[in-house]
């Protein structure tokens, strides 16, 4: 048996006892998880994501880049084609982890500088090799972002490959507080 022959064999099992049928597009969780690309640090399963529980992108890193944003603004417009209510609560949660690979790209600047759409200069800011710095790093990336909707919450957390555990290193707050009246 081919290891594709495998992956179709788990899927006839996953149709006959974990699908569900009629989900909506829209999570159900009303969240929307970052997070790295990294084999040993699957979202759905550290978090135990049901399915249409949660939007996971993943990247190298699970970090903000133009990419990211630029997914994230797909996304928002599929949402309100949807008929999503855009004034209703959603949590964006930026997952990170130790060991992660990004680190070992450290060496290649330009490559680097390219993903986050940045000059090399600024690449020590997005502390590639420190993911509890990152995730601060990426929280306040998405924070200075004025088009996404002020009210909707984000988290940083970092995962311990080590442990299993993923630990809230930035807790949920606003992007924008609401201004003064
Ligand atoms: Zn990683």
């Amino acid at each position: 048996m081919t290891m594709l022959d495998t992956l179709v064999e788990r899927n006839q099992d996953f149709a006959s006892h974990h699908f569900l049928k009629d989900l909506p597009l829209m999570p159900t969780l009303r969240a929307m998880v970052i997070g790295c690309v990294d084999p040993r640090v699957d979202p759905t399963l550290l978090l135990g994501l049901k399915l249409g529980e949660a939007v996971v992108i993943r990247n190298v890193g699970g970090r903000i880049t133009p990419g990211t944003l630029q997914a994230i603004g797909m996304l928002r417009r599929i949402a309100q084609g949807e008929g999503g209510n855009p004034a209703g609560e959603f949590h964006l949660i930026v997952l990170q982890h130790t060991q992660c690979g990004i680190a070992h790209l450290e060496g290649n600047p330009d490559m680097l500088a390219s993903y986050f759409g940045i000059g090399k200069e600024g690449l020590k800011a997005k502390a590639v090799t420190d993911p509890h710095a990152a995730v601060a790093v990426d929280v306040a990336a998405l924070k200075a972002n004025p088009v996404l909707p002020g009210n909707w919450l984000v988290s940083g957390l970092v995962y311990d490959v080590t442990t299993g555990l993923v630990e809230v290193v930035v807790p949920p707050a606003p992007l924008r507080h609401a201004p003064e009246r």
